[in-house]
């Protein structure tokens, strides 16, 4: 059984307080809490087996290699790859992304078309446009619409023998939309392209199978998950990574080196160049342990009840307008306040103790499309109560009395 205020159990943080109020953290999207299971594998690691990786014959180096690989085969299962070395440890989605996008250098030249969605985070545009400059290549969007909703029928048209890799982000972190990637998949492999999946915004929600999908690479953060910062997946095709050239040179990613030429490690080897975060990725394993402890369906039944409520709740106030309205969404409210600018509300409410984010949220072609500077961003977990959206709904009105 789902017990909301048992899971709250399993989270110190959310026993602090903030400009003495109880911390209500509407953040998650931004980045999720660390449950104390996970917290308590960061401190059994450097409490008992810190050691370097794949290099030691010594104990402390053999338990602290079989942790790290363990976590490797928790994230493959998780995500159902078909092969343990499809799983690259990274240092996020960022970092995934820009390995996809560096390889991708020699594969493409003058002419040829890459497809982004209009609803990116900037991590998932600027190393496209990077690759469109040192390649000649070009960038085209899939439009939105005013619910925050891809045009399909537009990417349709873009899609031509021309295409050679599309993105887009799984769910979209500035509004939730949760975008049609079945389809967007299947049509970009009728041409032959490539996709790249953006999961930063869904793995803390849904549980996706990178097979079932059929999609070239799939790349995750692990501190939106409730796991630590600083690490994160890059899962790609067996095939794709072979072809794709390792990003960075250095120890661990090598088979042999002389001065005249050095051949490359293989999977996954080869794209984890130097010690990694090593602590980071057998964390990111026991997260992964948890959430499923607690379940996907649960999250996503519960979740769904946060939203409808903080939806129904937020719309009671007057002059409240929220960004992002597709009937395929998770667990994110962006609003504004007529006439308020979002950075005041903001404030305003984290004096009551509230977290949310205001900004442009890394989506900055979102917020212009709507023509608008920011929003105000709540974003819900599985550990947040219909209680803690009440608080919420208090303070915006009170931000509303003192800045109208
Ligand atoms: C958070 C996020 C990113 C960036 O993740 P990092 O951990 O900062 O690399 C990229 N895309 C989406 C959709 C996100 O929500």
């Amino acid at each position: 059984m789902f017990d909301v205020h048992k899971i709250r159990e399993d989270f110190p943080i959310l026993k602090r307080t903030v400009n003495g109020k109880p911390l209500v953290y509407f953040d998650n999207a931004a980045t999720s809490q660390t449950p104390q299971v996970v917290i308590d594998t960061i401190v059994d690691y450097y409490s008992n087996y810190n050691a370097n990786i794949h290099r030691g014959v010594h104990t402390l180096s053999q338990e602290a290699t079989d942790a790290y690989e363990t976590a490797r085969k928790k994230i493959q299962h998780h995500f159902n790859a078909k092969h343990t070395h499809e799983i690259i440890l990274t240092s996020g989605t960022t970092h995934s992304i820009n390995i996809v996008a560096t390889g991708f250098t020699n594969f493409l030249s003058k002419g040829d078309e890459i497809i982004v969605s209009a609803l990116e985070h900037h991590s998932n545009i600027v190393p496209w446009q990077m690759l469109c400059e040192r390649t000649g290549a070009i960038l085209k969007v899939i439009p939105m619409n005013e619910e925050g909703e891809l045009l399909m029928n537009v990417y349709d048209q873009l899609l031509s023998d021309k295409t050679k890799l599309v993105f887009t982000n799984h769910i979209s972190n500035a509004l939730g939309t949760i975008n049609a990637i079945e389809e967007i998949i299947e049509k970009a492999h009728k041409v032959g392209a490539a996709v790249l999946i953006d999961g930063a915004q869904s793995c803390p929600h849904i549980k996706p199978d990178v097979q079932a999908l059929d999609v070239d690479f799939y790349v995750v953060s692990a501190h939106k998950l409730c796991g630590p910062t600083g690490v994160g997946m890059l899962y790609g095709k067996e095939e794709w990574l072979n072809k794709l050239p390792p990003y960075q040179g250095g120890g661990e990613m090598i088979d042999q080196v002389t001065f005249e030429k050095t051949t490359y490690a293989g999977l996954p080897h080869k794209f984890e160049a130097g010690t990694p975060n090593i602590c980071g990725g057998i964390a990111f394993g026991a997260a992964l342990d948890y959430m499923n402890t607690i379940g996907f369906d649960n999250i996503a039944t519960y979740e769904n009840e946060l939203l409808e409520y903080g939806t129904k709740r937020l719309l009671e106030i007057e002059g409240l307008k929220i960004y992002g309205t597709s009937k395929n969404k998770t667990s994110v409210i962006s609003f504004n306040l007529e006439n308020i600018h979002p950075y005041d509300v903001g404030t305003i409410v984290d004096k009551l103790g509230i977290a949310v984010r205001t900004g442009h949220h890394c989506a900055q072609p979102i917020m212009d499309f709507y023509k608008i500077p920011g929003t105000i961003r709540a974003s819900f977990s599985f550990y947040n109560t219909k209680e803690e959206i009440d608080v919420l709904v208090e303070a915006v009105k009170k931000a509303k009395m003192m800045l109208s």
